[in-house]
Order: structure tokens, then sequence, then C-alpha cells
């Protein structure tokens, strides 16, 4: 007897079977029968381990528009922007929008987020909120925070002092943003300061790294030595990297295998990248997202990010790691059958590997699943379509009725649901 049986589903690889769930955990994968509490009919549809995302920012979520847009669509007049807002904002408006970013997130699968907070703040509201927000959804969502000094570690007097503050509160991650200190200098610093900082205290560190079109902006070169010489190997991630686009290839061929020896994954969050790189260049125009399919060539760790919602920096977004994946694949020009399986992957299991989550279609495993109106992986990205049931930690928490197109066509079907067989390969 199983508390929940998702029943006939296509599994991610190709498989055909049953999921069968106890408490919060997977029990069970195979022919199971419909022995169960409740029953949940997936016969042709896609059963995927839930989506997550290891870059975000939700103690800016849903603020678009306060108090002003962003005119110029930069980088720079969005942390401006930022900074204008974080002067008015309050604890419980930043909850009650992340709360509602939250909802969305269950309606589309999205059950683990790594959320970076700023503490460029001397008050942590920001801290305070998301702290509140991480124990609120705690039974159905995985929310990682990172303590980000988004003015600067060094470049804000006392960032370092409210990171350090915001990890005694209880902060998971130690995050860092070295291109925007004042120097090229200071950035390295506070890249060896932070990686001694997560060493000493056991943690977990992601930088913003590199988020810039400027191809001398090598702040990866120093994470990747430091990381090695403070042993952070296999828990170091690095946001960004979109300089990484414009350097010269000779001097990539070097750092391609010092990301990997140190074991650093890269996060790049193509929807915001492409909109807000190369807004210096006249024609052509650089595209702006960092080297995935080089990196995941050298056996380096390539997740994708969402970054933003309806925020300072990004005027759009849905919480859908599959826009998300689509936008990637376009950029990233990842159009062999392999590669889209692969960004697939990259918002699913390799996204779960960033960010350490007990997580995966297999026995012993939480119980965090999605239903998709699709035929498998890459029809899911072709179609980014309905998420018919979402399963959080053995709970349904989202249930959506499939919604095909009536048509009047004369001598064509009645209804059309825009799946597609593929031949066979
Ligand atoms: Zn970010």
């Amino acid at each position: 007897m199983f508390d929940l049986i998702v029943k006939g589903g296509t599994l991610p690889d190709g498989r055909v079977a049953d999921v069968g769930i106890r408490g919060d955990r997977i029990a069970a994968i195979g022919a199971l029968g419909t022995d169960a509490a409740r029953v949940i009919e997936a016969t042709g549809d896609l059963v995927s381990p839930a989506f997550v995302d290891p870059h975000f920012h939700m103690d800016a979520t849903l603020s678009y528009g306060l108090p002003r847009v962003n005119a110029s669509g930069t980088l720079l007049e969005g942390i401006r922007l930022w900074g204008e807002l974080k002067e008015i904002v309050t604890v419980e408006a930043m909850v009650e929008r992340a709360l509602a970013y939250c909802d969305w997130a269950a309606s589309m699968g999205l059950l683990a987020v790594r959320t970076h907070v700023d503490v460029c703040d001397d008050r942590l509201l920001g801290v305070e909120a998301m702290l509140a927000v991480r124990e609120k959804v705690k039974g159905w969502m995985d929310l990682q925070l990172v303590a980000f000094p988004q003015d600067g570690l060094y470049r804000d007097p006392t960032a370092r002092a409210n990171l350090l503050r915001a990890l005694d509160m209880g902060v998971d991650v130690v995050g860092g943003i070295p291109h925007f200190e004042r120097t090229m200098a200071d950035g390295a610093a506070s890249v060896r300061d932070l990686c001694e900082i997560a060493a000493d205290r056991g943690l977990p560190i992601d930088f913003h790294c590199d988020e810039t079109d400027d191809p001398l902006s090598r702040h990866i070169e120093t994470y990747a030595a430091e990381v090695l010489r403070t042993g952070l190997q296999g828990r170091a991630a690095a946001g960004h990297l979109t300089s990484m686009h414009s350097m010269d290839n000779y001097y990539v061929s070097k750092l391609l295998p010092l990301i990997a020896d140190a074991g650093i994954a890269a996060i790049p969050n193509p929807l915001i990248n492409i909109v807000l790189q190369g807004r210096h260049d006249s024609f052509p125009k650089r595209r702006g997202l960092t080297r995935v399919k080089e990196m995941q060539a050298m056996g380096i760790t390539v997740g994708w990010g969402q970054d933003c919602v309806l925020d300072p920096w990004y005027s759009l977004g849905t919480a859908d790691m599959l826009d998300v994946a689509f936008m990637g694949l376009h950029v990233a020009q990842m159009t062999h059958p392999d590669e889209m399986r692969r960004c697939f992957d990259m918002v699913t299991v390799e996204n779960a590997r960033i960010m350490g989550l007990d997580y995966g279609l297999r026995e012993g495993a939480v119980a965090s699943l999605v239903v998709l109106d699709a035929g498998h992986p890459v029809e899911a990205l072709r179609l980014r379509p309905d998420r018919l049931c979402v399963i959080a930690k053995g709970q349904v928490v989202s249930e959506k009725a499939r919604n095909d197109a009536r048509l009047s066509l004369p001598g064509r079907p009645e209804s059309v649901r825009r799946r597609h067989i593929l031949p066979q390969r």
C-alpha cells in the first residue's frame, strides 16, 4: 500500500513506469498496480523529478516598476535601481512578494531554489525576510540562501561585517561579486577572503563572477586557484561568467582545465545574460552567454539559472525553468538531440547536483516530481507545457486540468495538443 502512485508515466530516460510514494519518499518504481490512497493517472505524460533553480534573487522578485523601471536595460542601472528600492522596502513586502513567487514556482514544478540575498543593508531586512520565507516554504520547497554583497565586499564599507552577520543568522552559502569591486586587485582580494570564510565555516560558495563583457575580467581564474588552495572543490559555483564569451581563445584553453580541476560548477543565466550583455556594443553585438558546450566538454558541471523575475534587471519571467532552458538552448546553439536533452537535465539533475540536493527518480529519494503535458524531455522544452500535477516531498501541491485546444476546422480533428512522435534514431 502506497500513499500515492503516479501511474504509467514516461520517465526522462524513456522508461514507462509507475512511481510509488510513501510519506515524503519514493518507495518503488516499476509495475506497481493501484494499491494506494490516491492514484494519479500519467499515461503518456512525462514524469520528471522537480525543476531546480540554482541562481535567483527572491528578495527582489515581483518588484518590477518599484520605484521606477530600468530605462537603459543595463546591469549597472539595475543595481542603482535596486539601491533606491532598498531604501523604501519593508520585510513584510519582501516576504509577501517572495511567497507569491513561491506559489508560482509550486504551480510550475520548481521545488528547489538557491537565492542570493543582498547583505548590503545594515538592517539586513532582506536576510530577515528570506529566512522567514525559507521557514514558511520548507515543507515543500528547498530554499538555499546565499549571503550576497551586491554593492561589493570592499566597495561597500559595511558589507563584509554584514555578510558575516548574515552567515551567523543561518544563511547557507557564501556569495561574492568580484567584478563589482573598485579594482581588479580588490576583486581578487575579495575572492581570497570569501574562500577562506567559506572554508573556515564549512559552507558552500557561489559567486556572481565576471558578469561583464570585459574580456580581461578574469576573476574566475583567481577563484579556481583559491578553491583549490582552500579545499572547496565540489562545493563552489560561479554564476554568469559572461566575460568568457569575449575572452581570447588561447587564454580560455588554459582556463577551462583549471575550472575543471577546481570542481567549480558554472551557472549561466540565459534570460538575463542575453538582455544585459552587449549593451555597450554597436554592431556586431555580442550575445554575452558564457561558453556552455565548451565547459561541458571539459567535464565541468553547467546548470541553467533563472536569476530574475519581474525585478530591476528583468521585466519578464514566469518561474518556468523550461523557459530558461529554452533560451539557453537557442543562445548556446545546443540544437543536437543530445544537447537539447542535456538542456532538460541542466534544469533538473545538474542544477540539483550544484545545490547538493537529495534528488532524483530512484527508490529512497525525496518524492518531488512533476507530471508534464509532454511525451519526453525535448518535447517539454519545445512546448513548455502545462504542469498537470506537482508533487512536493510526497504531497500534491498543484494540479491543472489538461487543456487541449478545441478546433472548428472542416474535416480536421476536434482537438489539438501539439504533441509529435519522434522518429526512432
Ligand atoms: Zn544574480
